[in-house]
């Protein structure tokens, strides 16, 4: 039932485009921005005067390629020294550099002046832009929101998913996974066969992330069996090759290279992007552009072979992360009852194509509108989660799993697993540990992610020192190591050795990487001086304009 609170809101927070939705009319609405587009381009703009989000920054791109962030997703919660975030950067017309804690720096010129931001404070200028889009429609101002996120995202990005929300003056009531919203959404539309099992395939090509999952929905109960997915994998990366094969034409026509120059690269991106949008309707289109490069016109037909070869072996990877997934959940493909098309990229021919043969003809399903399921999933698990919704989404119970096996370091290097991948959550499961020396007084303890068995393989999300420990020979000191995972995602690690009582834990809040909550503040205090510039800067704006209309009238 509605209650007097303001609505809660659901923002899918995607690489390259965000959607938000809200649960109103006993219906789940999609809410148009500004210009009328019902996903916004996650894109922020820096400018000598003023700071545009949205489309705005988008369409200013190709003038303003230095200033302009976009991806930003791709750096959230990631360490500068990523091979990730070392190989976008080398691609990205704007400045990334290594900040406090190995934390990446976005660099920009703004009002004149050298700005560093951190990834959470430009994705909070995106969720600002989503909160004001919703609360312009609901005439109210919003505070909750469920964001989603790769189901992959680790527990660093998760958080720092949270804090950007926390920046933007959002409550983030839940990080949801985005193939569980897609699902909630798919689920919610065939309620009507509810007490039918059936197993689900998401399939989620974006702008920058690929995401498989496969859950069964029954009764609606939604369980994610299992999850695969890459984080570098979407439709930039096809731009990204059409981009260089066309750069190499260029090379060859002209005898210029244009691969320093970051405006012409942003002009070929665009005309990269639109093209290939138009290659899935046609089989052919032309990429124009006037004075791409030291006056030079440029113009080239690309053909939709052309296309599906520069990107055959991407797509391909897509099909092979689909056979991954279903034999992790052990489950046959030809017991999976739908494939759902979820992202942008899977409007492609040749991806569905792919994807039809292997489900040996199965029709794709595609009565989701792929930009916004997932906002819409979102939008009905916020209504859900605030009580705002009706019976039957409240009914709807969701299991989310574990994207990677958690442990610790034993002997020899080797992970421990002590919460096995695709384990639903929430979930809390403890091992016992040995001392491996005489009279240790402190064990320390790494925690890991991933699938490999050697440490360093691994992803080190954490450590501590539990120090203190009865003193005894090598292996006679026990210590019960705790890993629980709570509804967000977020990892809280324990470790107590009974005898002498010692107790540690940690929320791998405070790691490495992550920011403070004086940082946090901090750029709590500059997002409101930023909306207060911005604002400030409107009024001038408006004012100027009403001068001008009176002087004209007069
Ligand atoms: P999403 O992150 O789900 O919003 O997906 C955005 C991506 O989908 C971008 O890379 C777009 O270029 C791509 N996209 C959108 N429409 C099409 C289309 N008709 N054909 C191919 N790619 C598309």
């Amino acid at each position: 039932m509605a209650g007097s609170r303001s609505p809660t809101i659901g923002i899918d927070l995607g690489t390259t485009y965000s959607c938000v939705g809200v649960w109103r009319n006993n219906r789940v609405e999609i809410i148009a921005n500004d210009q009328g587009n019902r996903t916004t381009s996650s894109c922020v703009g820096f400018k000598e005067t003023e700071r545009l989000v949205g489309d705005a920054a988008k369409n200013e791109a190709s003038s303003n390629p230095t200033n302009t962030i976009f991806a930003v997703k791709r750096l959230i919660g990631r360490r500068f020294s990523d091979p990730c975030v070392q190989s976008d950067k080398k691609i990205w017309p704007f400045k990334v550099i290594e900040g406090n804690d190995d934390r990446p720096n976005i660099i920009v010129d703004y009002q004149g002046e050298e700005k560093h931001f951190a990834a959470e404070e430009i994705s909070a200028m995106i969720l600002t832009k989503m909160k004001e889009v919703a609360e312009a429609f609901l005439g109210c101002t919003v505070k909750d929101a469920v964001v989603t996120v790769p189901a992959y995202f680790n527990d660093a990005q998760r958080q720092a998913t949270k804090d950007a929300g926390a920046i933007a003056g959002l409550n983030v009531m839940r990080i949801m996974d985005e193939p569980t919203a897609a699902a909630v959404a798919y689920g919610f539309d065939k309620k009507k066969n509810s007490s039918v099992k059936k197993n689900l395939l998401i399939f989620d090509l974006g702008g920058g992330t690929f995401d498989v999952s496969l859950l069964s929905i029954s009764n609606g109960v939604i369980e994610v069996k299992a999850t695969a997915g890459d984080t570098h994998l979407g439709g930039e990366d096809f731009d990204n090759h059409m981009v260089k094969f066309l750069v190499e034409e260029f090379r060859r026509k002209h005898r210029k290279d244009i691969s320093s120059n970051p405006r012409a690269l942003r002009r070929l991106k665009t005309s990269c992007e639109q093209a290939k949008r138009i290659l899935s309707t046609t089989t052919q289109t032309t990429v124009s552009i006037d004075c791409l490069y030291e006056g030079t016109d440029f113009c080239s037909t690309i053909t939709r072979a052309r296309f599906e070869e520069l990107n055959v072996d991407l797509f391909e990877k897509c099909i092979e992360t689909v056979a991954r997934c279903h034999k992790d959940a052990g489950i046959d493909k030809d017991n999976i009852d739908a494939v759902v098309l979820v992202g942008g990229s899977t409007r492609i021919p040749k991806v569905q194509q792919l994807l039809k043969n292997y489900f040996s003809g199965k029709e794709l399903c595609k009565s989701i509108h792929p930009d916004e399921a997932v906002a819409y999933g979102a939008a009905v698990h916020a209504a859900n989660l605030s009580g705002q919704g009706a019976e039957e989404i409240n009914n709807l119970v969701l299991i989310d799993v574990t994207p990677l096996s958690l442990g610790t370091d034993v002997e020899g290097n080797i992970t421990d697993v002590i919460i096995p991948r695709n384990m639903p959550i929430p979930t809390q499961k403890s091992k016992v540990y040995i001392t491996t020396t005489d009279f240790q007084s402190a064990v320390d303890i790494k925690v890991y992610e991933g699938e490999r068995v050697r440490c360093e393989d691994n992803n080190l999300l954490g450590r501590f020192t539990l120090s203190g420990i009865h003193p005894a020979p090598r292996g006679e000191t026990e210590m019960n190591v705790t890993f629980k995972i709570d509804s967000d995602g977020i990892l809280h690690v324990s470790a107590e050795e009974p005898v002498s009582g010692t107790k540690k834990q940690i929320t791998l809040i405070n790691r490495e990487g992550r920011l403070s909550k004086q940082e946090i503040d901090k750029m709590v205090q500059e997002a409101a001086r930023n909306r207060m510039e911005d604002e400030l800067l409107k009024e001038k704006v408006l004012a100027k304009n009403s001068l001008e209309d009176c002087i004209e009238s007069s």
